[in-house]
């Protein structure tokens, strides 16, 4: 059918710091409106796989990153953002002193004058941009207002904005509560059933089985594999990441 076709591929991606090949050979390959889980160990490369993919870091030669069926030869982050691949850093980059619908416009606006956009069209963007979510926010508040998990929503509500076709979390819920954890899987399930694909990095084992449909494994910047998450434990995926198999005398729990 016609999703058969990967949004993005990536194939010999090598990336190197000084000494350390943080990514080493790496595949990877998203599809359209599938939540795809990024595991590995702390240092296994997966920002740094992020940051490849999104144009902020260049890989060696001979890497290949296809977007929806076109060869992008060299990467940048204006190019990725055009293209509709939308980072939530894990600082979320936005604006404290602003309101929630100027950081949720901004991007957007920025190339369009944003000081001769007149507020009620900036306050519509954001508010449909919300409702897209589910969500409502008082959106005329300054961010500075707001939690961590309400800020994360505005940064989605952004890449929503920018038309994204792909979303990247990097550890989007190391810092919020387990209700406002569920909060936000219920969101990026609603993003993946409008048709946005959402590359999701977590730690959290349990989360990753629950959002995810696809896992791929990083272990020392190296790819362990891609796997169906149907079916997998939370301790096949520890395994897969560290490399060590765990009998049944030594498990946790
Ligand atoms: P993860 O996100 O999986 O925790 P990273 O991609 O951040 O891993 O890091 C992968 C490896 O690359 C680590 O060894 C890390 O120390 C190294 N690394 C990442 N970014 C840089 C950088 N800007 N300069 C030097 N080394 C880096
Ligand atoms: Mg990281």
């Amino acid at each position: 059918g016609e999703d058969a076709r990967p949004i993005l591929s990536l194939r010999n991606i090598n990336m190197t710091f000084g000494g350390v090949r943080a990514l080493k050979n790496v595949s990877f390959e998203v599809m359209p409106g599938e939540v795809h889980c990024l595991a590995g160990e702390n240092g296994s490369g997966k920002s740094t796989l992020i940051k490849v993919i999104t144009g902020v870091y260049r890989p060696a030669a001979g890497a290949e990153i296809v977007f929806d069926g076109a060869a992008v030869s060299s990467m940048t982050p204006g190019i990725a953002q055009s293209l509709g691949i939308q980072v939530i850093w894990q600082d979320l980059a936005l604006f404290p002193e602003m309101t929630v619908a100027e950081n949720i416009a901004f991007q957007t606006l920025s190339g369009a004058r944003p000081r001769f956009v007149r507020y009620p069209a900036i306050r519509k963007i954001a508010e449909d941009a919300l409702a897209r979510l589910g969500v409502t926010l008082d959106v005329d508040r300054p961010l500075k207002d707001f939690a961590i998990a309400q800020r994360q929503i505005v940064a989605i509500a952004r890449a929503l904005v920018g038309e994204a076709r792909i979303v990247f979390m990097d550890e989007p819920t190391a810092s919020l509560t387990q209700s406002e954890t569920d909060h936000l899987l219920a969101i990026v399930h609603t993003l993946s059933a409008s048709g946005v694909a959402v590359v999701f990095v977590s730690h959290r084992l349990a989360e990753v089985l629950e959002i995810s449909s696809r896992l791929t494994v990083l272990r020392d910047g190296a790819l362990v594999g891609v796997y169906p998450v149907e079916g997998m434990t939370q301790s096949r995926i520890t395994e897969l990441m560290t490399g060590r198999t765990f009998d049944q005398s030594v498990r946790a729990h």
